[in-house]
């Protein structure tokens, strides 16, 4: 029997019903789509991207159309499977078909290499990412030798690539946030990239820089002095009563001050 019990102010709310036939992945829906359906009654909020969970839905377009599913079939997945909103499933649509061209041209040797910072100013209370707060002296203490590390690591991933044959497109540094560094180990990171990579070869190299609590000019010119050719800017929200909410230490203008 599937059971979800909802307790709120004292009154407890309850629905059952059989397991569906099928696999374990259909009884999980099963499951997932009773207690969404419970909550959205009990909060009388319906989320725009429905029963959705994780990070990338573009993703799932990707993989449908690989499976051989035609754009109708897609639509109702998202539509009706994961009761997403057609603005929503019209957003995440529109970047698959832009990113399409890309993920085509792809040769079987073609690689991607990503660099992780794994420090951040804060800890934001949604985030399930490896990553460490530094502010303090002791953590800050950690991101010297970490730095050198990676530093060996992206030599050694270059001898690999090439000993293997294969051709690196895109450099991205990620995080964590890349910018909670300073901006000598920035640079000592980046010359470290430019020196080791074919950089003209590439097709891209982007640097997360979302965060104005860590990122000023300073940073931002270095990034550009070493080849990068885009910057994420990940905010997250410009609402902040979100941004309080989930612990980042910077208003929805300082993210528009800190890139004018
Ligand atoms: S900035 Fe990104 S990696 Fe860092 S805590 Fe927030 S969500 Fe996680």
């Amino acid at each position: 029997l599937l059971l979800v019990l909802v307790r709120q102010n004292g009154t407890t709310t309850w629905v059952q019903q059989r397991p569906p036939q099928g696999d374990a992945r259909t009884q999980e829906y099963a499951l997932c789509r009773m207690l969404y359906t419970m909550l959205c009654g009990v909060t009388g909020i319906r989320p725009p991207w429905g029963m959705m969970t994780g990070v990338r839905p573009v993703r799932i377009i990707h993989d449908l159309r690989a499976e051989g599913k035609t754009e109708e079939e897609i639509e109702q997945r998202f539509l009706q499977h994961f009761d997403c909103t057609p603005r929503r499933f019209a957003m995440a649509k529109s970047i698959a078909d832009l990113q399409r061209p890309v993920l085509e041209r792809a040769q079987p040797m073609d690689c991607s290499v990503y660099a992780g910072i794994p420090f951040c100013p804060s800890r934001c209370s949604y985030c399930s990412f490896v990553s460490r707060t530094v502010g303090d002296k002791s953590s800050r203490a950690l991101v010297a030798p970490y730095v050198d590390c990676l530093c060996k690591e992206l030599a050694a991933t270059r001898a690999a690539a090439d000993a293997a044959h294969l051709s690196i497109k895109t450099l991205y540094i990620g995080g964590g946030t890349p910018t909670s560094v300073n901006a000598q180990q920035l640079r000592q990171l980046m010359g470290t990239m430019a020196e080791q990579f074919d950089l003209p070869a590439l097709e891209e190299f982007t640097v997360e820089a979302g965060r104005p609590d860590c990122t000023d000019e300073e940073k931002l010119r270095i990034i550009k002095e070493y080849g990068a050719t885009r910057i994420s800017i990940n905010p997250q929200t410009f609402s902040d009563e979100v941004l309080r909410n989930i612990g980042r230490r910077h208003t929805a203008q300082d993210i528009l001050d800190c890139y004018r």
